[in-house]
């Protein structure tokens, strides 16, 4: 890799078609960027779309009717999406996140379950799929995704409370619907189930506790997930975070816990257990407590772009090399020689108060890039 002509330089933020090194570089499944992380976990927004406007996702005042999301024939086909997933496996991703947007409204993503499903993991493991979801769809979706091969999912729910459920989703969607979905999933299999909790202060930080109490003891993890800043459009202010520090300290007002060793590195929630044996929950501190050091995420974006961190401005157009008849040769070498050039900490710079990389520059959309 360190023979290549093209500088690190104007790969890092290139935001155009990724260079095909003069030299092939043949996957060994043990990438490393520049600060030592692997490459182990691949996000894949699957459509731009949602049937939810979080306010701190997609505020209704920007995706409105008039907003213009991705054409189909942008969106890479699932064929294209497997055939990139391959390759990243062997460069060493073990895990495959389906997001977006709302996951569940891309037509026939059961299909593209069963397409994933079939890829060996690195060194011959089982590959692991996972899912993130609002959970709207999920009551119908549930038995069909576990069929597919879907082993388990991530729900996103941040209150119990219908009046505050409906207003933070700003569909009014009720939370009855949700919660069915969630005990679909429950029954389908598709276990362990986490649920995630995105802590606003004054929105839903009084929920933080009845969320608790509804989830202790079902074998349901629930995360609290500090509010960040990504994109452009929500406003983000720093007074709107509840650290998790004080939701810990809410929790533990009531109950005990202890906290846990990570399952895996690069883990991003901490794990706490509560001492009376009801199970876990997760705190996941991106902004008081970044874990860049640990980070070995990959996200690729709708139509094929590939970011290396939740909080870039650009992305590497793996699309363009899919179509412009590119060998798995080439695109795997590529994709060695960007992430040997990553060097990307963006919470990390941010907690140090420094301007971090691209924070001048108009950052991408959560529901573009995958949560
Ligand atoms: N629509 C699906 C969902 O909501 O689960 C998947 C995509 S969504 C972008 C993925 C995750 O990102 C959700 O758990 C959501 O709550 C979280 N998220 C979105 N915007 C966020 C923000 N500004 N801060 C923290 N988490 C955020
Ligand atoms: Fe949709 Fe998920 Fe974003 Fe909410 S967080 S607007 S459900 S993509
Ligand atoms: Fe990873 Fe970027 Fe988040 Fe740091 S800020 S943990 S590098 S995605």
């Amino acid at each position: 890799m360190g023979e290549t002509v093209i500088p690190l330089a104007d790969l890092r933020y290139a935001g155009s078609v990724p260079p095909i090194p003069p030299q092939p570089i043949v996957p060994s499944g043990l990438l490393s960027d520049r600060l030592g992380r692997p490459l182990r976990d691949l996000r894949i927004s699957v459509t731009d779309r949602c049937n939810f406007r979080c306010s701190y996702c997609m505020p209704k005042s920007v995706f409105d009717r008039s907003y213009s999301f991705l054409p189909h024939a942008s969106l890479l086909t699932f064929e294209e999406i497997t055939r990139l997933a391959r390759l990243f496996i062997a460069h060493g991703v073990g895990k495959i996140r389906l997001t977006g947007g709302e996951p569940l409204l891309r037509k026939g993503i059961e299909d593209l379950v069963a397409m994933l499903a079939e890829l060996p993991g690195p060194d011959g493991r089982p590959l692991e799929i996972t899912l993130t979801t609002n959970g709207s769809l999920l009551a119908r979706k549930a038995a069909a995704l576990k069929a597919a091969g879907l082993q388990r999912v991530t729900v996103s729910l941040d209150a119990l409370d219908d009046r505050v459920f409906r207003s933070m989703n700003d569909m009014d969607f009720p939370v009855a619907d949700v919660i069915a979905g969630i005990d679909a999933a429950r029954a389908a299999g598709l276990a362990p189930i986490k649920v995630n909790m995105v802590v606003q202060r004054g929105v839903n930080d009084h929920e933080i506790v009845p969320m608790a109490q509804h989830f202790r003891g079902t074998g349901i993890v629930l995360r609290f997930i500090e509010y960040m800043d990504v994109g452009a459009t929500n406003g983000w202010r720093m007074d709107q975070v509840v650290p998790s520090a004080q939701v810990l300290q809410r929790l533990q007002n009531r109950w005990p816990l202890e906290s846990l060793e990570p399952v895996a590195p690069g883990e991003t929630a901490e794990r706490w257990r509560y001492m009376d044996e009801a199970g876990e929950i997760g705190l996941i501190s991106s902004v008081t407590k970044a874990f860049c050091r640990d980070c070995n995420r990959a996200r690729l974006s709708t139509e094929g772009k590939l970011f290396m961190c939740l909080f870039a401005s650009r992305g590497h157009d793996l699309r363009a090399l899919l179509r412009g008849g590119h060998s798995d040769a080439e695109i795997a070498s590529a994709l060695a020689l960007l992430w040997g050039a990553r060097d990307d900490r963006y919470s990390e710079l941010r907690g140090a108060h420094q301007a971090p990389p691209g924070s001048g520059e108009r950052r991408v959309e959560m529901h573009y890039i995958g949560g």
